[in-house]
């Protein structure tokens, strides 16, 4: 079986029906290697001999910003050019996804789509499943432990996750999806109806909102899934061993930078698994431990609370109880959104974190921290500062609206975690500031280095 059963669920059942191709609608899993989605629809293209056609659709997509766009689309020329290398037909077009895979499934015999689990990409997937013509598989190629295998519930904590999947990671780390020949070449299949798009951008990417920032956005990291695999390979050789350590200093690139890429399917979490197994040494477990266990534990939020992960009613209980009780506390500052969005605080590291986050779309991950806990800190309320985290996670992070992102945030407020001594403003959640921060590493050289220029 070219992909383990635990990662594919039928969607929509039924004989398939008489048709030109199998359709694979690309919208998570933007690669054409080690992609169990699309290797999946390419073994049933060459086990009925048919041409396999990928539709990938460009939407309006909520919360995303032009430096998103383009980080998406010129990923996906790449990848078009590979698929086309293989043989099989590419379509970009512009629309409504679930729409347009559907038109595209009326002469299909098989329609296969990758997993996704945030609201819009679950909606997406189960209109889709509605409207189409023939059978549809989903294939979860995105997380090492298949998500819904993993765990069949809310996971309460890392703790809780682990002790269920560290068992199985190996095996899953280790398997690779082999690249499938595809027998019929589908590049001259003529498709019709959607509004095709040009391969490179075509002119200026409407931007998700007013007033973006395109100009400061100066140091976002090459895309693709060349440049993912060029940046992995040095993570490897140069860093990997020192990974443990060298995390926790922002003023050191001590970390894989995989995130924009793992959230754009540019790159397979299997495969970063697999390398890193192979490579063996001091870092392999703890950079699996955030690889696979607070991935998937993110995932897992997102999966079984979906309703709840990027809602303050969807916080635990212990958590939101403690912050509406503190929530009267004096609050020594009170910024608004818009002085967090233009870093206008009192504090040179949260301004600095703002800063790197605004010009290389990631803030590192122990200044992630303190940044969303200072937003908790200095907003009017609790329910106004978990709002602006997720807003400005969304919309200036390339690896936002992504489940590590709505639990990165959710665990500033109590998420994932547990009740810590009682203190002002933030009640029993767990408590960050600028002394911890001199503690563990240079932080003012940090702000020097991400002060506005
Ligand atoms: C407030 C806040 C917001 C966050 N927002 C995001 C976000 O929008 N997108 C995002 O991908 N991550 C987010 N994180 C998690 C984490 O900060 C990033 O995943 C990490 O910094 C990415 O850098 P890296 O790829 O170099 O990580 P590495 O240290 O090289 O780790 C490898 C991979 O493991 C995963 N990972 C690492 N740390 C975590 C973590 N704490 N939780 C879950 N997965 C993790 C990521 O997929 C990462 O790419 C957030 C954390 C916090 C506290």
């Amino acid at each position: 079986m070219v992909v383990e059963p635990e990662r594919v669920s039928v969607l929509k059942p039924g004989p398939p029906p008489r048709g030109d191709y199998i359709l694979y609608w690309m919208q998570h899993a933007q690669r054409a290697e080690e992609n169990p989605a699309l290797e999946y629809a390419a073994a049933e293209a060459a086990r009925l001999r048919l041409p396999l056609v990928v539709l990938f659709v460009r939407a309006p997509y909520p919360s995303a910003t032009e430096a998103h766009y383009r980080f998406l689309l010129a990923g996906l020329v790449e990848t078009a050019r590979a698929l086309e290398d293989r043989g099989a037909r590419f379509v970009l077009c512009r629309g409504d996804p679930p729409r347009e895979a559907a038109a595209l499934s009326r002469r299909a015999v098989l329609a296969v789509c990758d997993a996704g689990w945030t609201r819009p990409e679950l909606a997406w997937r189960r209109e889709f499943a509605e409207r189409s013509a023939c059978p549809v598989i989903r294939v979860d190629g995105e997380a090492v432990v298949p998500v819904e295998a993993a765990s069949g519930k809310p996971e309460w904590s890392a703790f809780t996750l682990r002790r269920k999947i560290e068992g199985a990671v190996a095996g899953y780390a280790g398997r690779i999806s082999p690249a499938v020949d595809l027998p019929r070449d589908g590049r001259g299949l003529d498709i019709e109806g959607p509004r095709q798009l040009p391969r490179e951008p075509d002119g200026p990417i409407r931007p998700g909102y007013p007033g973006d920032r395109v100009p400061e956005q100066t140091a976002l990291p090459p895309p693709g899934p060349s440049a993912a695999e060029a940046r992995f390979e040095i993570f490897l050789d140069t860093r990997l061993d020192r990974y443990d350590g060298d995390r926790n200093d922002p003023n050191l690139d001590g970390t894989s930078g995989m995130s924009p890429y793992l959230h754009f399917g540019q790159i397979s979490p299997v495969r970063l698994a697999r390398r890193v197994l192979e490579r063996g040494g001091p870092g392999a477990a703890p950079f699996l431990e955030q690889l696979v266990v607070r991935r998937e534990l993110a995932m897992n939020l997102v999966r079984y609370l979906p309703d709840g992960y990027d809602r303050w009613e969807g916080l635990p209980d212990w958590s939101r109880r403690t912050l509406e009780e503190a929530s009267g506390d004096r609050r020594e500052y009170v910024y608004s959104r818009e002085d967090f969005e233009a870093a206008r605080t009192h504090d040179p590291y949260w301004n600095a974190a703002q800063n790197q986050l605004v010009r290389t779309g990631t803030i590192h991950n122990y200044m992630r921290m303190y940044w969303g806990k200072k937003i908790l800190e200095w907003s009017a309320g609790p329910r106004e500062a978990f709002a602006s985290a997720l807003y400005l996670n969304d919309r200036y992070a390339l690896d936002g609206r992504d489940p590590d992102g709505y639990a990165g945030v959710a665990w500033c407020f109590g998420r994932h975690d547990r009740p810590w001594t009682g203190r002002r403003v933030f009640g029993t959640v767990r408590y960050m500031n600028a002394s911890g921060l001199r503690r563990k590493f240079d932080a003012d050289a940090y702000a020097r280095t991400w002060a506005w220029a």
